[in-house]
């Protein structure tokens, strides 16, 4: 049995939440596979309710449990999972962007993952101000772009496409920070003669991903470019409803929507649950792989094919062009389920 921590999270984040838990409750033990999950309070509400954002029994059972899913978090994100991407050293933020049939895309063939550093830049909140001036520090060590890219060269391999790392970078204007990190890149990649390497400055790899998506692969990249382009990679096929994260360390990781809390939408229940879904089939693809189990890759592959299946057939919520609400969805992934 898997012990599963999920964070219901502000915003869309409680309508996701109940999507997938009534998935995994529907899948429990149908498939050989048995899941208990655990709710927990993270976010905005969580400030209001405990005056933190990120409660010690959260992190307690987070830290217990064998995998996390966490809903979008509304103000207070950059409180919760920041700090828990670099608490647990959950390196690597994985996003993938793929099209598929009925779904509007620019390219269908786009089938890329990017790759992001996910506990440096600009990220470590070393904000100050001088004068009237605010100043903003941006550190990239060779440690953490030598795992990233380690990452993203392995990530090309095991996906086996066109076995390509794109390294997205600012190098002629960031020469010390953005200079380290493509350096390494570039001797990481000997090790990888299998594998092209490219280097591409961030500008023109944003002109790319709408310009010709479909000629990429791995894009491997620091922390704030990856924040962006996944954004941006995500509307190339489909939109943010769509769009699964993972983010890696060693030995524990967390899955999440790319998307924030949608405050625009929510508690209407049109939000798309397929971002917080796939994201839960990437969880089980790590479990499979982490604890060499078939049966969670046969549930990880059950649920793409589930939500890629109806959307085919045209069942689709507002944002992807269809009208169904967000339990009409999931009632519909989970009849293709079990
Ligand atoms: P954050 O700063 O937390 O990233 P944001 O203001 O950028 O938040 P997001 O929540 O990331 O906003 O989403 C941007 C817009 O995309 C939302 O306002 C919403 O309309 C749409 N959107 C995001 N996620 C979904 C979803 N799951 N289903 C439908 N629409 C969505
Ligand atoms: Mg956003």
């Amino acid at each position: 049995m898997y012990k599963i921590s999920l964070i219901t999270g502000d915003g869309i984040g409680p309508e996701l939440s109940e999507s997938v838990i009534n998935i995994l409750d529907a899948i429990n033990d149908k498939i050989g596979v048995k899941v208990q999950v655990t709710k927990l309070e993270a976010g905005d509400a969580a400030l209001k309710k405990t005056g933190k954002a990120l409660p010690d029994e959260t992190l307690d059972t987070i830290k217990k449990s064998d995998a996390c899913l966490k809903a979008p978090v509304g103000e207070s994100a950059a409180d919760v999972i920041v700090v828990l991407r670099r608490l647990l050293d959950l390196y690597a933020n994985i996003r993938p962007a793929k099209a598929y049939p009925n779904m509007p895309s620019l390219n269908q063939n786009t089938d890329m993952v990017i790759v992001r550093e996910n506990t440096e830049d600009l990220y470590t909140g070393m904000e100050f101000d001088m004068g009237d001036t605010s100043i903003a520090l941006r550190s990239i060590s060779k440690r953490a772009s030598e795992r990233i890219a380690n990452y993203a060269f392995i990530t090309a391999e095991q996906r086996n496409k066109k076995k390509k790392v794109t390294c997205v970078h600012k190098s002629n204007v960031m020469r010390k920070t953005d200079g380290l990190f493509a350096r390494t890149c570039e001797q990481v990649s000997k090790r990888y003669p299998n594998v092209a390497f490219e280097n591409m400055y961030v500008d023109a790899c944003a002109m790319n991903l709408i310009r010709q998506p479909e000629a990429f692969d791995v894009i491997v990249t620091t922390n704030l470019f990856g924040d962006i382009l996944s954004d941006e990679a995500s509307q190339v096929v489909g939109g943010l409803g769509m769009a699964p994260a993972a983010n890696i360390g060693d030995n524990f990781a967390l899955f999440e929507p790319v998307h924030g809390a949608a405050f625009d939408i929510a508690g209407k229940q049109i939000a798309n649950p397929s971002s917080f879904i796939l994201s839960a089939k990437m969880m089980f693809e790590w479990l499979s792989t982490k604890n060499n189990d078939k049966s969670c890759s046969d549930i990880a592959k059950k649920m793409e094919d589930a939500v890629y299946g109806i959307v085919k057939d045209g069942i689709k919520t507002k944002d992807i062009g269809g009208n169904k609400s967000t339990k009409e969805f999931t009632q519909n992934v989970i009849s293709r389920i079990i």
